[in-house]
């Protein structure tokens, strides 16, 4: 393992990019190249801090592949963030991108910080001068970054309002995850949960599961995606039994009231002092005897430590890297439940990113449901070629999703050829 990118999610998606490479017979020449990113940037960003003391915090982009097209992905604001962390969630952006078949390459970006620890005005002066760090090497035709853990759409106003000034005129294109006001696209704010839900309906409709009243689940993660994913699944009539924030879980065996919980959860109420619900400690809701669980909040919630203790029918990835590399092992092996891997699950808030990012540069913009109908054809469309690669090939849908990414990246590298 190489030194400067040791880290856990890092060595668990090396893991899972070389299973796959073995499984499909991948040229071994692409096999080693996509260990490792074309170029990763690190930055320190020095912010005032309203106490007037400079605090120095750590900054990356790393940019991992652009053979289908620019670099894509999400920025990310939490103390965990680093060079392998970045790396690897680059990794399974490039993979994602390719999977679904929109034209990006794979990036990720972050800073290392706790933003629930800053005041507004430190949150904006850290976003300005991380992005003014990373300029030069982003842009609309070339690397395109979105909101992930720990940012959101002010956050992408803010990055978008910095590259804007420096260049002398808006660029709405250069992010996406905007503001609508500002050049954002309907639908993108709903897009990833409401994708994972999407994509929960293919996999019932596969397995003939009726989604309705008698069929529960279990959601980790209150934030963009999980509040948006469980409250695609109450309207669907699903029983949503218990959903988790980084305090613990609220369950409620009849199910829950998910739109009453989100505006609870808006107004700034919180979690676990919603009434008339019993409490769960965190992680426990996973092990819950529901259909379906949904983690979507961070990564490595599902490890060796837990795996076998998982009882429902389907697994719907939200969250990038929620399984590790043990935990996928003994699922592969020795389980009957239904996987729907991050890079499939969650790939409906890039797609809508990528409808974003052509609305900006087009200046030309699409109706809610002209959105909400191509997302669905392209979901569906990825969903049936896993399934059908996983059935030929008799592989499992983790597996058999970096299969159908991964030999599209290689015939693109393939085709373009190796400079000089
Ligand atoms: N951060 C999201 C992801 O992991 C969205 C990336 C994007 O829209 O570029 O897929």
């Amino acid at each position: 393992m190489e030194m400067e990118w040791d880290d856990p999610l890092y060595r668990s998606t090396v893991a899972l990019f070389e299973h796959t490479a073995e499984t499909m017979k991948l040229d071994p020449n692409i096999r080693r190249r996509l260990r490792f990113p074309d170029r990763a940037v690190i930055v320190t960003v020095p912010v005032r801090m309203d106490d007037d003391r400079v605090e120095t915090f750590h900054g990356y982009r790393v940019q991992h592949n652009n053979t289908r097209g620019p670099f894509k992905g999400g920025i990310r604001f939490s103390p965990d963030v680093n060079l392998g962390e970045t790396t690897a969630l680059a990794m399974l952006m490039t993979v994602k991108c390719a999977l679904v078949g929109i034209p990006f390459g794979g990036a990720k970006g972050g800073v290392r910080v706790d933003p629930s620890k800053l005041s507004r005005g430190e949150l904006q002066r850290l976003t300005r001068r991380f992005t003014a760090e990373i300029i030069n090497d982003i842009g609309p035709d070339f690397d395109i970054p979105a909101p992930d853990l720990g940012t959101n759409e002010q956050i992408m106003s803010w990055m978008m309002d910095t590259y804007s000034q420096q260049k002398g005129h808006a660029i709405p294109a250069a992010v996406t995850g905007k503001p609508i006001e500002i050049g954002g696209s309907l639908l993108r704010l709903q897009a990833t949960g409401r994708g994972v839900v999407y994509l929960v309906q293919d996999a019932a409709a596969h397995l003939g599961i009726e989604l309705g009243p008698k069929i529960t689940a279990a959601v980790q993660g209150f934030g963009n995606v999980g509040s948006e994913l469980a409250l695609h699944l109450h309207e669907l009539g699903v029983k949503v039994v218990a959903v988790e924030d980084v305090k613990g879980a609220v369950y409620s065996k009849g199910g829950l009231d998910i739109p009453a919980l989100r505006r609870h959860y808006q107004e700034g109420g919180k979690l676990l002092e919603f009434p008339d619900v019993e409490t769960l400690p965190k992680g426990e809701l996973l092990e819950l005897p529901v259909d379906i669980v949904a983690p979507a909040a961070v990564s490595g919630v599902i490890t060796g430590k837990n795996v076998e203790k998982l009882r429902c029918r389907i697994l719907a990835e939200g969250a990038n890297g929620a399984v590790n590399a043990d935990a996928d092992a003994i699922l592969r092996d020795q389980s009957d439940i239904f996987v729907l891997p991050d890079v499939l699950a969650n790939s409906g808030g890039v797609t809508v990113s990528y409808f974003e990012w052509v609305q900006s540069l087009q200046y030309f913009f699409w109706t809610a449901d002209e959105i909400d109908g191509r997302l669905r054809a392209i979901l569906s469309k990825a969903f049936r070629e896993v399934l059908d690669v996983a059935e030929r090939r008799k592989l499992d849908m983790r597996t058999a999703a970096l299969t159908h990414g991964m030999g599209r990246l290689a015939e693109a590298m393939k085709l373009r050829g190796l400079f000089p």
